[in-house]
């Protein structure tokens, strides 16, 4: 079969992260979150990483013109091309996924699917104070719940207006969730 080129969508504390893993697993295809890349870039020290993160830790979002130069070098990789890939944490506002049609466009690529985890504001709040990373603040996390609905959730239509999007309960277990995720995917590639 093709290789996949999926997008997962979801409010932080979601599951995107755990269900990710899961979809990799099973599809093979390459995993490219923004977030990891860039908390990988503050690791290091890079210039990416200075800039990248106040921004990271007050909840805002690193700027679109940086977001879709890292994502268009990833997605012209070979690898890519070959094994498919796996969205996670991108696109989170209007201007990158016009951004992500115009790459797809360019290297002949389109998307399958786009896979909304379903998980209700005060579920996710409490996910995430319990998981205890640095940057989950209470004033963060609400940062980012807001810039979630204002921002990104405004692209579920944009999805769902070019066939592409499937939207799962996401409250359940891992492997019930991973159930519901794998059943959205095998229907639109269909
Ligand atoms: P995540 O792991 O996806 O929750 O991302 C952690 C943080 O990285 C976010 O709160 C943002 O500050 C930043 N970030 C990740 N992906 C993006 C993106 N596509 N656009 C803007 N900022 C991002």
């Amino acid at each position: 079969m093709a290789p996949l080129r999926m997008v997962i969508l979801g409010r932080q504390g979601s599951g995107k992260g755990t269900q990710s893993e899961r979809l990799i697993g099973a599809y093979g295809c390459i995993h490219l979150s923004t977030g990891d890349v860039l908390r990988a870039a503050v690791a290091a020290g890079t210039e990416l990483g200075r800039q990248a993160k106040a921004v990271m830790d007050s909840g805002g979002l690193v700027g679109d013109d940086i977001m879709n130069g890292i994502v268009r070098d990833r997605l012209t990789h070979a690898d890519i091309a070959a094994g498919g890939v796996l969205l996670d944490g991108y696109p989170r506002t209007s201007d990158q996924a016009d951004a992500l049609e115009a790459i797809l466009d360019e290297s002949g690529h389109r998307l399958d699917v786009a896979v909304n985890i379903d998980v209700p504001i005060d579920v996710v709040t409490a996910r995430m104070l319990d998981r205890g990373r640095s940057d989950d603040t209470l004033e963060a996390i609400q940062r980012r719940l807001e810039l979630y609905e204002e921002q990104t959730a405004p692209l579920l239509d944009w999805f769902d207006a070019r066939g592409l999007l499937a939207t799962i309960d996401g409250v359940g277990t891992p492997g019930e969730v991973f159930d519901r995720v794998v059943a959205a995917v095998e229907r639109q590639r269909r």
